[in-house]
């Protein structure tokens, strides 16, 4: 519903004050243009603009507000327009449909400027103008914020895509880049690379015992221990069920086997020192340790790894084999 705009000129003077657009703007300058602009209610809920329907109005919120949605009604309010704001000015500059839902998000009263009248302002002022370059530069910022912000999200999903929930380690998924990358770097200078393959010692046992949540907090505490005593250098991966891959950098057999030795002892609490064992719960584990062959490629280097704690099961467990 529209209706013509009748104003005295305090009430014109007063009314353009308060509104982006006229911010500066002589009213002397634009006082028969504005004559021509109607004024329009929208109720709350009302949609006014939306990407399916051409638009021919910059529409300027006098009172109430309106809200902006992407990609559906139903969407979350991107943002919301108060008093004084203008809406609708990109597709008219663009002369694209909108690219947003706009909708009442209160009963609100609007000041509907025909993009016809819109070019006549411009010609006639310069400072609206200028407000209009302000109003559009604005924009183009905050579609500038609403992308990076996607971006971050993107990156979240891409960590969890490539994290393991539980223990917050890189899952399996992201080992076979990441070691592969490793290892390439050390052959390339001639430098040692070792695997330590880890398997929790009869964790079904535990998890029978002390039940699933218990298992998971042991498996997180687990892991927490090899954050610690790993360089961060190092590449720790969740390799499935209650199993670790850790790829050692520069670091040849034997000196993967002592590194090991020292991680099973803090994990089982065989320090030996009278410390007590970082978990205080009943787990063990068992190590195989292996060096990459130059030339060999990465499933090897695994199958080793894994033959050498199949070894160290068959020993009693709690043991580092190579
Ligand atoms: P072994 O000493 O030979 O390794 O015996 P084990 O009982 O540990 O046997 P195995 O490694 O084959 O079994 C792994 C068990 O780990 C099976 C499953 O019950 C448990 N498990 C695997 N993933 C999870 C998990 O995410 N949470 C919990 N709580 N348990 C898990
Ligand atoms: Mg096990």
């Amino acid at each position: 519903m529209s209706q013509s705009l009748a104003m005295n000129s305090d009430y014109k003077r007063s009314l353009l004050e308060g509104l982006e657009l006229f911010r500066g703007v002589s009213p002397d300058d634009v006082q028969d243009l504005l004559q021509s602009c109607d004024r329009r209610d929208l109720g709350e809920g009302e949609l006014l603009l939306s990407p399916g329907e051409k638009n021919e109005h910059v529409f300027i919120v006098l009172s109430g507000s309106l809200n902006v949605h992407v990609g559906s009604p139903e969407a979350p309010v991107l943002t919301t327009m108060d008093v004084g704001a203008c809406v609708g000015e990109m597709s008219i500059i663009e002369d694209r449909d909108p690219s947003a839902f706009v909708i009442g998000a209160e009963p609100t009263h609007l000041l509907l400027i025909h993009q016809s009248v819109l070019w006549d302002m411009v010609n006639a002022s310069h400072e609206f103008a200028k407000n209009l370059l302000i109003v559009l530069s604005e924009r183009v910022r905050s579609h500038n914020h609403v992308i990076a912000d996607s971006y971050g999200e993107l990156r979240k999903f891409e960590r969890h895509a490539t994290t393991d929930a539980l223990t917050g380690l890189n899952n399996r998924h992201t080992m076979e880049e990441l070691f592969e990358r490793e290892i390439k770097r050390c052959e390339k200078d001639d430098l040692p690379i070792s695997l330590i393959m880890i398997d929790i010692d009869n964790f079904k046992v535990f998890n029978d015992h002390f039940g699933h949540v218990a298992g998971d907090r042991a498996l997180s505490a687990v892991s927490t221990i090899l954050k610690h005593q790993f360089r961060p250098r190092d590449v720790l991966v969740r390799f499935g069920g209650d199993e670790f891959a850790i790829l050692l950098p520069e670091v040849d057999e034997e000196l993967g086997v002592t590194i090991a030795d020292r991680v099973r002892q803090i994990v089982s609490g065989d320090t030996g020192d009278g410390s007590d064992s970082l978990i205080q719960i009943p787990i063990k584990i068992s190590m195989g340790v292996s060096q990459h062959k130059k030339g060999d490629d990465l499933s090897l280097l695994i199958r080793a790894a894994d033959a050498a704690l199949y070894r160290a099961k068959h020993a009693g467990r709690n043991v580092v084999s190579n």
